[in-house]
């Protein structure tokens, strides 16, 4: 079993093509896969009023609540939220960097999400930020260039960033972290 997974993604992510029906927080809290489990999805699919049950139904299954916030068009929004942690899409720009210090003060755990796919500068995010090796996405770049130099700069966090009920592991996160000789931060 893995220590944790706090990228996961179920059909409260409406928005997002790649979720089948299956994946329902039902069938992910049954497959428990890891120690501790993170639901994880699109914060823009949850404010019309979804959140109350996604929190309830993520709460009652006694998994952790967060959210994937899409950049700083929608921080100042998410510290209103009940959530005990957040996953960030930093693009390259500089609102979504001062998007990070807003979501530190909340004083909750802050992943920066898949930084190798969205061009991330990870000189500009402050070390306080766990850094997330992601299943999905961290073999389509060269990790160990993107990710090696900061490797004692940042403390990590391994995410499967599953959307489908096939995609809860980590396996390929786990061999690049060991590459670049990455141990992985327990969040909670
Ligand atoms: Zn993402
Ligand atoms: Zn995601």
């Amino acid at each position: 079993m893995l220590q944790q997974d706090l990228h996961i993604h179920t059909t409260y992510s409406t928005h997002d093509s790649a979720v089948v029906p299956e994946q329902t927080v039902a069938l992910v809290t049954a497959v428990k896969h890891a120690e501790i489990v993170g639901i994880s999805d699109h914060f823009d699919s949850l404010v019309d009023g979804h959140f109350e049950e996604y929190e309830r139904e993520i709460r009652l299954a006694g998994l952790k609540v967060g959210v994937e916030v899409d950049g700083h068009a929608w921080a100042a929004e998410v510290v209103n939220y009940n959530v005990d942690y957040y996953i960030f899409h930093c693009r390259d720009q500089n609102a979504d960097y001062h998007s990070l210090d807003k979501l530190l003060a909340s004083g909750k755990p802050v992943i920066v999400a898949h930084p190798n796919m969205l061009d991330t500068n990870l000189n500009r995010i402050p070390p306080e930020c766990l850094i997330e090796i992601n299943n999905r996405y961290v073999w389509r770049t060269d990790w160990k260039q993107f990710y090696g130099p900061f490797k004692d700069h940042f403390k990590f966090v391994l995410s499967s960033d599953a959307h489908q009920p096939n995609w809860l592991g980590q396996a390929v996160a786990h061999y690049a972290a060991e590459q670049i000789g990455i141990q992985e931060h327990i969040v909670f």
